[in-house]
């Protein structure tokens, strides 16, 4: 089996700093079930991971695989995933009054939502270490991207959603070949319904911070933002955030980048965007908590946001805190309404997860917390399509 440049070393626990080899398949630290990160020598990878060398490589995260985990060539499930256009929408930025406004579109990736970033790394190593069967719960986009990659790799995928789930993500999973069971209940109630097979029947469980290599395909944003820009580091990031991948993965991408010698030490204010009738992540920040307490009757149409207790809570209000950035909750309506206002003025359909931060960044603008003259990246993390009920 052909190699990868990858220089993973190991694991180590986000909490007490464990050293986990990282040959062997896990989930959650064993000694105190908190997320573990991959690390690698970047010593070793800035020799050839340069600002030069990768103005040749392919337009895919593949690119950046120095400091991606995956090992073999066989076990890179490539569907097209990362390189999403990082979309001027100046338009849109001269309506809201904050001009350098830009949109990573991450509803060009396979399946339709950045989900795909984290499966494919997910899904690729648990094939190269031997995982026979993968479940995951979700309630939207990390259920298919993961159906694509198991399906990319010809391993059998079982998913678990609320019965709820809207049709388009549903038959997603089953078109791609996954074994899709309708759960009557809450996200919740599929993560234990998926926890009891794990333990019957031997499956991989690759849901969200429950295993370490998500976070690794969704730190690519990280990179990809910041090489688009001309290595240039916007002034303010702005995430939808459910379990907080992305955000906690980009944190973890700018050290590396620093230490690759990639950039410098400059950092983005990263700044959390929440549903104000799910925003766990919001109110432990204006509490000035370490961890959030789980939220009680989470609701919002922005499925991806429906996250009441994330497992890397303290994770992403580190980074939040660290860069100087912000938590804000908007409401269902605004989200709704901010969808159409960037999709006329840019030509890209956000998922509502993807409309919420323009929400936020308005509601920013008008506090004062944001200048008129930043340099502002919105992730829009999925396509509008797949919820196109909501407006209908
Ligand atoms: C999953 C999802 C999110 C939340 O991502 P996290 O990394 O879990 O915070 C946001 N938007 C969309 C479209 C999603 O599918």
């Amino acid at each position: 089996m052909t190699a990868t440049c990858s220089t993973l070393t190991h694991l180590s626990c986000s909490r007490c700093g464990e050293a986990y080899d990282a040959e062997q398949l896990m989930n959650l630290c064993p000694a105190c079930e908190k997320p573990l990160l991959a690390r690698y020598d970047l010593a070793q990878a800035a020799k050839t991971l340069t600002r030069e060398s990768l103005q040749g490589r392919e337009p895919s995260l593949w690119r950046y695989e120095e400091v991606l985990p995956v090992r073999t060539r066989a076990a890179q499930l490539k569907l097209g995933e990362g390189w999403t256009p990082l979309v001027c929408a100046r338009p849109l930025g001269d309506d809201i009054g904050c001009p350098e406004t830009l949109i990573k579109d991450e509803s060009l990736n396979p399946t339709g939502s950045f989900k795909a970033r984290g499966l494919v790394m997910a899904v690729g190593r648990a094939l190269e270490l031997g995982a026979v069967e993968l479940a995951i719960s979700s309630a939207g986009n990390a259920a298919g991207a993961m159906s694509a990659y198991a399906a990319k790799a010809g391993m059998p995928a079982h998913v678990y959603m609320p019965e709820d789930v809207p049709a388009a993500f549903r038959v997603e999973c089953s078109n791609l070949g996954a074994e899709v069971t309708l759960v009557d209940g809450l996200i919740t109630d599929c993560g234990a319904r998926v926890r009891k097979k794990v333990e019957e029947c031997g499956w991989f469980d690759v849901s969200t911070l429950k295993e370490p290599y998500r976070i690794e395909g969704k730190k690519t944003m990280g990179y990809e933002v910041v090489e688009q820009l001309g290595w240039r580091m916007p002034d303010v990031m702005i995430y939808p955030t459910g379990g907080g991948t992305g955000l906690v993965g980009m944190w973890k991408a700018f050290d590396e980048m620093e230490a690759l010698g990639l950039i410098g030490s400059e950092r983005p204010r990263m700044v959390s965007v929440q549903s104000n009738g799910c925003a766990p992540m919001v109110r432990a920040f204006e509490q000035g908590e370490q961890f959030a307490e789980a939220w009680e009757g989470a609701q919002t149409v922005a499925d991806g946001l429906r996250v009441p207790a994330a497992v890397g809570d303290f994770l992403i209000l580190e980074a939040v805190r660290e860069s100087g950035g912000a938590a804000i909750a908007v409401s269902d309506e605004e989200m709704l309404y901010s969808a159409r206002q960037m999709g006329r003025h840019t030509g890209v359909f956000p998922a509502p997860e993807g409309a919420a931060t323009l929400a936020g960044q308005k509601r920013l603008l008008e506090s004062g917390w944001l200048q008129d003259d930043e340099t502002v990246v919105l992730f829009n993390t999925g396509s509008g399509l797949k919820y196109a009920h909501l407006w209908s």
